[in-house]
């Protein structure tokens, strides 16, 4: 396998703001590790933090990229079940299986995570613990979709939905829509979304959303109590990352009902949270990071989802900056980096 230790073409974040394409070195390909062609690569709202410096457990120089989808160029000899030619996506980053977190089947709150990140690449490498095949017939680049629709899972898991349920979801980027398309399938019997977007709105009616509310010209809490028999929806999911919206989750809850929170907030963030109201309502809320164990329902779920929808813009490798500012300005809802 000639070109396996060598070089490759990547989008090396470089400092705060920084991205810049050139040659990057391609570790040696160990006994368990798949050398992989990247056919393309999600831009993540995490990444656009990453790059402008926020996350501190992430240090450039490096090669960022974790919604990867790609096809196997060369296998590793202690490789079994996978192939040169076969469509993957994996996991960007795998647990320790040794810390307390880990012992107790936690594996999203490991302290000890290992990225397997690289997508923003021609070519990277990964170990065959992180590795899914791809369904055979998804619609072009749907499997980049593999990773965030793991994140959504979990998340929905932990709203547990029951069939009839009434659903809100705040927040039509790629998660919230995700979401919109697993309570549609759960049995919601309404699914209410909220979006100041019109193009976001759009998109939510097109993959399940029965109503989609735009909370600039409406107050949506008030909108979707009113929807949801006057009370307020069984499970509401925050997909945003802001106090407001966060607060606007908990009051869309009926009491008894469950508030999930999945947007990620700036660390700084905190929130009036009215503390009476939430106990005498006997509200759930459910905190959701990452993922845990979903990424292999996410592949099977993968061809019965909609989600091809969600994949607004394409760019080049050498035009990643574009396609970073592309989601920064709220136009797009998938941003998908082709090498
Ligand atoms: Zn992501
Ligand atoms: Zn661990």
């Amino acid at each position: 396998v000639a070109d396996v230790a060598g070089v490759t073409k990547a989008a090396v974040w470089r400092g705060p703001g920084q991205l810049v394409v050139q040659d990057w070195p391609l570790p040696e390909l160990h006994d368990d590790e798949v050398l992989v062609r990247v056919s393309c690569c999600g831009v993540c709202g995490s990444d656009l933090h990453i790059v402008d410096g926020g996350v501190p457990e992430f240090v450039p120089p490096r090669v960022l990229g974790h919604e990867v989808l790609g096809v196997i160029e060369a296998i590793g000899r202690a490789i079994t079940g996978f192939a040169p030619g076969d469509e993957v996506s994996w996991e960007p980053s795998l647990p320790c299986r040794a810390c307390f977190y880990c012992h107790e089947g936690e594996d999203g709150l490991c302290e000890q995570r290992v990225p397997i990140l690289g997508g923003f690449a021609k070519r990277t490498v990964v170990p065959q613990r992180a590795l899914y095949h791809v369904p055979p017939g998804l619609p072009d680049r749907a499997g980049v979709l593999a990773e965030p629709l793991s994140c959504a899972l979990y998340a929905h898991d932990r709203g547990r939905l029951k069939v009839g349920d009434q659903v809100a979801v705040i927040g039509a980027g790629t998660i919230g829509l995700l979401l919109v398309m697993l309570a549609r399938r759960s049995g919601a019997s309404l699914v209410v979304v909220s979006d100041p977007n019109p193009r976001k709105r759009e998109l939510a009616l097109q993959v399940g959303a029965d109503v989609a509310v735009d909370p600039g010209t409406e107050p949506a809490v008030e909108r979707i109590r009113r929807l949801c028999g006057g009370r307020g929806a069984e499970v509401a999911f925050e997909a945003v990352g802001t106090a407001a919206t966060c607060l606007d989750t908990l009051a869309a809850v009926r009491s008894g009902g469950t508030a999930v929170l999945v947007g990620i907030s700036p660390p700084a963030a905190t929130a009036p949270v009215p503390l009476f109201d939430v106990l005498r309502r006997d509200l759930t809320i459910e905190a959701v990071w990452l993922r845990r164990f979903t990424f292999q329902r996410a592949v099977a779920l993968l061809p019965q989802l909609p989600v091809d929808r969600l994949l607004s813009h394409s760019v080049s490798l050498a035009r990643i900056a574009e396609g970073f500012d592309l989601l920064r300005s709220g136009k797009a809802v998938k941003v998908v980096v082709e090498p």
